[in-house]
């Protein structure tokens, strides 16, 4: 029988996600702090409830797309909803927190008698309305078995990646790669700059060299070589900068807590947790370019370092 499913966190990825299980013939009852979301939600078929426990309750498989590990650990811990679910039933989160926050949501759930898969996303709001994410599974075999087909309706692949957290850490590990990429892009061309490179000289030769990568070649920071990247849309997102730094802190925590060096992995998140903070606010990620050529520009003290 299609199970029922419980959504909990109806924004700009739940509130499609959850249209897309609707769509894949699932009986839907979500919930959502904010009316708005909600209201779009019932739009597209979810059935609204007053509560995150009324969402759990009857629900086969309860889904949270949150904002960060506060949020779902608070919704556990306070709000009923573990109580009021069925015995057995499988939490999925979907939402992207610390790898220890994961793993205490897995501990929180499995107390109260059911069973817990961590299952972040890539793919961003577009991934989510054209059902093509892509999920980072962890937990075990049989929750991962249970929690296939349902992915399946709204995304293109799922990985199991290990136990517990094991989706977590492989979503922070995938971005802290991204972001570092991204910097180490941006900062090649705007060195190919201050050298008098075109930008479409070092686009071909290093999109087509070992320098290749997707920050390059798909998402590349200069407007011109890929038509399709946000550069040529006065950066407009794309993949904010906020999330970016959002990840990369989640990375940054699991470095330190690791004792692991990674002193690109920590320099990445100060440097997206500036960008976020100030002009990239609203930007696509790849906008760090130009924060990138405005320190460039700037006169250097005695040590070369722009003021
Ligand atoms: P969002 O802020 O649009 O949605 C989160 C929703 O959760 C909000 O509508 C909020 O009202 C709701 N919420 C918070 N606490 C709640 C509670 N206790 N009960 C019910 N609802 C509650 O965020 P989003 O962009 O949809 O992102 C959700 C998660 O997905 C985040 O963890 C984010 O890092 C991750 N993610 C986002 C993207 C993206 O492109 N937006 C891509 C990949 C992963």
């Amino acid at each position: 029988m299609t199970p029922v499913i419980g959504f909990i966190g109806l924004g700009h990825m739940g509130g499609p996600m959850a249209a897309n299980l609707v769509k894949a013939g699932h009986r839907v009852i979500g919930y959502d702090l904010v009316a708005g979301a909600l209201a779009d939600a019932t739009a597209t078929g979810v059935e609204a409830v007053g509560s995150a426990a009324e969402a759990a309750a009857g629900a086969d498989v309860v889904i949270t797309m949150l904002p960060a590990g506060r949020h779902l650990l608070a919704l556990y811990q306070d709000q009923g909803v573990l109580s009021a679910a069925r015995p057995d039933t499988l939490f999925i989160d979907c939402s992207t927190i610390d790898v220890a926050d994961a793993r205490a949501a897995h501990e929180a759930v499995v107390a109260a008698g059911h069973r817990a898969l961590d299952a972040p996303v890539s793919g961003g709001v577009m991934g989510a309305e054209a059902a093509t994410l892509t999920f980072m599974a962890g937990g075990g075999e049989r929750e991962f078995a249970q929690a296939e087909p349902v992915l399946s309706a709204m995304g293109k692949k799922a990985v199991h990646c290990g136990p517990a957290g094991a989706g977590q850490a492989a979503k922070i590990c995938n971005n802290m790669i991204l972001g570092i990429s991204m910097i180490a892009v941006s900062e090649a061309f705007v060195l190919g700059e201050s050298l008098g490179l075109s930008h479409q000289a070092l686009f071909e030769v290093a999109s087509t060299a070992s320098g290749q990568c997707w920050a390059l070649s798909v998402n590349c920071p200069v407007p011109g070589p890929v038509p399709g990247s946000p550069a040529n849309r006065d950066y407009r997102p794309g993949f904010a900068a906020p999330l970016m730094a959002k990840d990369l802190g989640l990375a940054a925590n699991a470095i330190r807590a690791g004792g692991v060096d990674a002193p690109l992995g920590l320099n990445a998140a100060a440097l997206y947790e500036a960008f976020a903070r100030d002009a990239g606010a609203d930007e696509d990620f790849s906008g760090i370019v130009r924060a990138i050529r405005e320190r460039t520009a700037r006169p250097a003290d005695q040590n070369g370092t722009p003021v």
